[in-house]
C-alpha cells in the first residue's frame, strides 16, 4: 500500500514537473512562498558577504524608501521586501525570489539619480518577485530531480540557496520582461511616481548598449530588444492614460 502510494505520488510529481518545465504560467510551482523567502534570504546573505552593499548611507536609505513605497502599492504585498544599494559602477538591478532586491550605484548614476526612474526600476523588479518569475527561473535552472527531492523532503529550500546565488537572475525570458515593464508602470504610478520615467530608463539602456555592448551583455542578453520594449511600454502608458515628464499618452 505504502509502495503503491509512493509510485502514484512519483507519477503525479513527474507530471507536475513536466507542467512546470514547459513554462506554463498557470502551472503549480513546487516552491512555496516560504521556500522562496528562505532561498532568497540565504542567497542574499551570501551576496552581501561578497559585495560592497550599503544599507545606511543617505542614498541607500533613499533607495530603500522608494522601493518600500512602490512595494506597498503593488497588489498584494505578499513578500517581505528589502531594497539594497550596491556600491559598484555596474549598470544593473536584480531581485532574488521572496523580495530581496538590489540596485547598483552605476545604474542610479546613469539614470541621473532620477527618483521616478529609480521607482520604475524597483517596480519592474518587484513585479519579477510578485509574479514569481524569479521562482520560476530557479525551478527551470535547478531541474526536475532536485525539485522532486524537495517535495519528498530529502532536500530543503536551504540546500539549494547556494545554487541560486550563482544563477544569473536576469534570465526571465521575453514575456516576463514585458510583464515587468507593463506592471512596473502601474505600481510606480500607484505609488505616486511618474510612470513615464520607464521610457527614460529603457532609452538609457538603449543608448548605453549602443555605446558599450560588452559591458551590458549580461543585462541584455536575454532581454527583448529595447525598441520593442520601448514601444510596448508606450502602448501601456497609452492604455493606462498616463502622461508625464517623459511621455504624453496618445
Ligand atoms: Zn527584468
Amino acid at each position: 500500500m505504502a509502495r503503491t502510494f509512493r509510485v502514484a505520488l512519483l507519477v503525479l510529481l513527474a507530471g507536475a514537473v513536466v507542467w512546470t518545465l514547459i513554462g506554463c504560467d498557470g502551472g503549480t510551482l513546487f516552491l512555496s512562498t516560504d521556500d522562496e523567502v528562505q532561498i532568497g534570504s540565504e542567497a542574499s546573505a551570501e551576496f552581501d558577504k561578497e559585495n560592497p552593499i550599503d544599507r545606511s548611507s543617505p542614498l541607500a536609505r533613499r533607495i530603500s524608501d522608494i522601493g518600500l513605497r512602490v512595494a506597498a502599492a503593488a497588489d498584494p504585498p505578499a513578500y517581505p521586501y528589502e531594497f539594497t544599494l550596491v556600491r559598484e559602477d555596474t549598470v544593473n538591478a536584480f531581485a532574488y525570489p521572496g523580495g530581496k532586491i538590489y540596485m547598483y550605484e552605476g545604474l542610479i548614476n546613469e539614470l541621473g539619480n532620477d527618483t521616478d526612474a529609480i521607482a520604475w526600476v524597483m517596480a519592474h523588479e518587484i513585479t519579477h518577485v510578485q509574479q514569481r518569475h524569479s521562482a520560476k527561473a530557479i525551478e527551470r535552472a535547478i531541474g526536475a530531480g532536485v525539485l522532486i527531492q524537495i517535495v519528498l523532503g530529502e532536500k530543503t529550500a536551504g540546500d539549494i540557496a547556494g545554487v541560486v546565488g550563482a544563477l544569473a537572475l536576469q534570465d526571465y525570458g521575453r514575456d516576463h520582461e514585458f510583464t515587468a515593464d507593463r506592471l512596473g508602470v502601474k505600481w510606480s504610478a500607484l505609488a505616486g511616481y511618474d510612470p513615464t520615467a520607464g521610457v527614460a530608463v529603457l532609452e538609457t539602456f538603449q543608448r548605453l548598449q549602443g555605446e558599450e555592448p560588452s559591458d551590458f551583455e549580461i543585462l541584455f542578453m536575454t532581454h527583448p530588444g529595447n525598441n520593442d520594449r520601448i514601444n510596448a511600454l508606450k502602448r501601456s502608458l497609452d492604455k493606462f492614460g498616463y502622461s508625464g515628464k517623459y511621455y504624453t499618452a496618445q
